[in-house]
């Protein structure tokens, strides 16, 4: 069953969002069209095209009124709506809200506060909160990645966080590692300390094992890099920040520099602060955006609504 939107699609934006698919049904019908780009499917089952799915509809003159966007599985015969199984379930958010919340995080190249998208959509702090953790955990890449990073990949590691004097500061830093293959995807781990065992994981998880690395002279990165194709360093502690090899190649990890004062520009100009619990989250948030850097707001927003399904997470788990 293929959707059907009610005009031709252009590309998303604000005004859009908040004008045409203010109505909850148009909204509902766009959402549908992002979640299920090759027709309904069920979430129950995952019948897609096998059996047939049937739109329930309240019969004209009839007193039972069935709930808008439901639908029927022929294999399973469960019913569900679009937002069964993914981030939204049980949301009490009417989905414009959430379609405009998506449009303004992934629009927001320094992320957004809970108090301002509070402001914005005219919702709660708590919801406003909780809606920008469902969508981090909507664009939050499973471990160990799918597309292990290749060719040239930069790793390095910066602290993020913490409060107080410059003591208790920098014992409640947490080390945050940035894994960015050169011209490609990039991922993010936060790690607990910064040892060869954590980052000899974080490797495992991210790289292909015939990449390129370039690192810092950290040591603890020597032990573990030995399994991989090659290791380059450069030594910040002589100032040496990029360098060209003989054989053509660039040593260095500008890109990840690049990230950090990004991702460092959000948490301490968007959040102020950031518990150590969440850091992966908001961390992952920059990573996506990094991810989708060409693609345009629209685009990103639809990237990002395509990985609802199979994420769901309810209060008690981030709270
Ligand atoms: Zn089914």
């Amino acid at each position: 069953m293929k959707i059907e939107t009610t005009e031709e699609k252009e590309e998303l934006n604000l005004i859009t969002l908040a004008q045409e698919y203010a109505d909850e049904d148009k909204a509902r019908a766009l959402l549908e069209s992002l979640v299920w780009p090759d027709g309904v499917v069920c979430p129950h089952c995952k019948n897609h095209k096998e059996k047939a799915i049937y739109k329930l509809q309240s019969k004209e003159g009839s007193k039972t009124k069935i709930r808008k966007g439901l639908y029927k599985c022929g294999a399973c015969r469960k019913p569900f709506t679009v937002t069964v199984g993914t981030i939204f379930e049980a949301s009490h958010i009417p989905i414009s809200k959430w379609l405009m919340a998506f449009f303004i995080v992934c629009s927001s190249k320094k992320s957004i506060s809970a108090n301002q998208l509070s402001r914005m959509l005219n919702v709660t702090y708590k919801a406003a909160w909780f809606m920008a953790h469902r969508l981090r955990h909507a664009v939050s890449p499973e471990m160990p990645l799918k597309k292990l990073l290749k060719g040239e990949v930069e790793v390095d590691e910066t602290f993020v966080g913490g409060t107080g004097d410059f003591k208790s500061r920098y014992r409640r830093q947490t080390p945050v590692v940035a894994l960015i293959e050169r011209g490609g995807d990039m991922a993010t781990r936060v790690v607990s300390n910064v040892t060869q065992k954590n980052l000899g994981q974080v490797l495992n998880e991210c790289v292909s094992k015939d990449a390129d690395v370039h690192t810092d002279e950290h040591t603890a990165y020597r032990n573990p890099l030995k399994a991989w194709k090659s290791h380059s360093t450069v030594v910040h502690s002589r100032k040496e920040y990029s360098r060209r090899n003989p054989d053509g190649t660039v040593s260095g990890i500008n890109s990840c520099e690049s990230f950090f004062s990004l991702l460092k520009r959000g948490v301490y100009g968007s959040w102020h602060h950031v518990s150590r619990e969440h850091l992966p989250k908001y961390a992952n948030e920059f990573a996506f955006r990094w991810n989708t850097r060409g693609q345009t707001d629209g685009e990103r927003t639809e990237t990002a609504i395509g990985m609802v399904t199979g994420k769901r997470l309810t209060y008690r788990q981030v709270n």
